[in-house]
C-alpha cells in the first residue's frame, strides 16, 4: 500500500538556536523576524504561555515581564544550513522526498502493514535526531492533504501519527475544516456561509454544488480528503526563477554612499548563490524603497538593466548595480529599504559563446578564489567593492546567535577537564 507523510522540524527556528545552547532545552525561546520585528517562532514553554505568533516586539515586554525568557534575532543562514542537514538524511533513508519549507517535506512510502509503518517513521525521526540533534513530527496517511492532519496529531501525540482509510472513514466527522491544510480566513468562511463545517459535510456536498461554489479547488479538497490523490510527491525541482537579497534599513537615509554600500552587499550575497546553484543571470533590477507611509510613499521603486551576456560574476554586476544607483537615486528622498534581483536566470553550461568575447569577463578565478577563501575562513571574510558603511544601514539584530556552523571563528569549544 502506497502513503505519502509529512516531516516537519518542532519549533524549527527555535530547535536550531538551542541545538547549539543545550542550556535552553526545556527554558521559553522566542526567535523574532528580520529586523526584530515580531515573534516568528515559539518554544512549548512560550506557547503554553499563551503568546500567539506574531507578537509584535516591543509588547512583549509586557508580556513576558517576571519569566526569563531567551530572545533570538532569526538567523536564516544557520537555520538553512541545519534544514539542509535534516533532510539530507531523510533523503538518505527514503528516495522520494519533496522538500516544501525550510523546515517541512512530503515523502512516499509504501508498506504492507501498519505496524511496520509505524516502526520505520519511529526510526526515521530518531535516526535524524541522532544525526542532527533536530526533534521532528511525522504524520502519514493517504494524500497530502490528509497526511498534514496527521501530522498535526503527531505534533500533539509525540510520536509518528497514521490515518488509513478505516480512521478516516470512522472519524470524518470529528475534523473540523479549520484544522485541514490551506483551509483558513477568507476561504473557511466561505466555506461555513455554505454549511459545510466537518470534512464529513465536505464529503457529503453533491458534486456539482462543490464545482459551483468553490470550482476545481473544493473538487480536489473533496478528492484529497477522501484519500484520492491530487497531488503527488514530486521530487522535481521547479527551475529557480530569480535570486533575491533585500533588507530594510535601521533608520531612512538619503546619503548615497549608505545606498551604494548596501546595494554592493546584496550583490555579493546573489552572485554567491549564484555560484553555487551553478546559474547566470541576464536582469539585474536594484530596488530602492522608500516608507510606504508618508510623503515619499510613492518615490524609489526598481530600476533594471537587461545583460548582453549572462554572468555570475560579482564584479560585472556590482559595476551594472552602482550605475543603476547613480541613475536612480534622488536626492532629499529618504529611502528605508535597498535590494537586488537577478533574473532570467540560465544555467552555466548553456551559457552561448558570445558574439562579442572581449567583453566577458575573465573574472572566474578572481570569484572563484573569494568564495573558496570565504568557504574556509568564513564567510565575508574578503569582498570584492568597499565595505564600511554596514552599521549606516543594517538593520535590526541585536541578538544574533554565532554563525555556528558557517563560521570557524564561531563554531562551539569543547573544554575537557
Ligand atoms: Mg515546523
Amino acid at each position: 500500500m502506497k502513503y505519502i507523510g509529512v516531516i516537519d522540524c518542532n519549533n524549527f527556528f527555535v530547535s536550531c538556536e538551542r541545538l547549539f545552547r543545550p542550556d535552553l532545552v526545556g527554558k521559553p525561546v522566542i526567535v523574532l523576524s528580520s529586523n526584530d520585528g515580531c515573534v516568528v517562532a515559539r518554544s512549548k514553554e512560550i506557547k503554553d504561555m499563551g503568546i500567539p505568533m506574531g507578537v509584535p516586539a516591543f509588547q512583549l515586554k509586557d508580556m513576558i515581564k517576571n519569566v526569563d525568557v531567551e530572545v533570538f534575532s532569526s538567523h536564516l543562514s544557520l537555520y538553512r544550513d541545519i534544514s539542509r542537514r535534516v533532510f539530507s538524511v531523510v533523503k538518505d533513508i527514503l528516495p522520494i522526498v519533496e522538500q516544501y519549507s525550510i523546515d517541512e517535506a512530503f515523502f512516499s512510502i509504501e508498506s504492507d502493514s501498519l505496524s511496520s509503518l509505524q516502526e520505520r517513521c519511529v526510526l526515521m525521526s530518531s535516526q535524524v535526531e541522532r544525526a542532527v540533534g533536530i526533534p521532528v513530527s511525522i504524520g502519514v496517511s493517504l494524500t497530502k492533504t490528509q497526511a498534514k492532519y496527521a501530522n498535526r496529531l503527531a505534533k500533539k501525540a509525540g510520536k509518528p501519527v497514521i490515518l488509513d482509510e478505516s480512521w478516516w472513514q470512522e472519524n470524518v466527522g470529528t475534523v473540523q475544516l479549520r484544522d485541514i491544510w490551506g483551509v483558513g480566513g477568507q476561504l473557511l468562511s466561505s466555506y461555513r456561509e455554505a454549511s459545510i463545517n466537518t470534512t464529513l459535510d465536505l464529503y457529503q456536498c453533491p458534486k456539482p454544488r462543490l464545482d459551483k461554489l468553490f470550482g476545481i479547488a473544493g473538487l480536489r479538497l473533496q478528492a484529497e480528503l477522501s484519500g484520492q490523490m491530487m497531488y503527488p510527491v514530486s521530487v522535481v525541482k521547479t527551475p529557480q526563477k530569480s535570486v533575491t537579497s533585500t533588507r530594510s534599513f535601521k533608520d531612512t537615509t538619503n546619503d548615497m554612499s549608505v545606498l551604494k554600500d548596501a546595494v554592493a552587499h546584496h550583490i555579493r550575497e546573489t552572485t554567491l548563490e549564484l555560484r553555487e546553484q551553478h546559474l547566470t543571470t541576464s536582469k539585474l533590477q536594484v530596488l530602492l524603497q522608500t516608507s510606504r507611509y508618508g510623503d515619499y510613499a510613492l518615490r524609489g521603486g526598481v530600476i533594471e538593466v537587461d545583460l548582453l551576456v549572462p554572468t555570475d560574476d560579482t564584479a560585472v554586476l556590482m559595476i551594472e548595480a552602482m550605475r543603476l544607483v547613480e541613475r536612480f537615486f534622488e536626492p532629499k528622498v529618504p529611502y528605508k529599504k535597498a535590494g537586488v534581483v537577478l533574473g532570467q536566470l540560465l544555467p552555466t553550461e548553456q551559457v552561448q559563446q558570445s558574439l562579442f568575447p572581449q567583453i566577458i569577463s575573465d573574472n572566474n578565478k578572481l570569484n572563484t578564489t573569494i568564495d573558496e577563501i570565504n568557504n574556509r575562513f568564513g564567510r565575508g571574510r574578503i569582498q570584492l567593492g568597499k565595505h564600511s558603511l554596514v552599521s549606516a544601514w543594517q538593520s535590526k539584530h541585536d541578538n544574533l546567535s554565532p554563525c555556528y556552523t558557517t563560521r570557524w571563528t564561531d563554531v562551539a569549544v569543547v573544554h575537557a577537564c
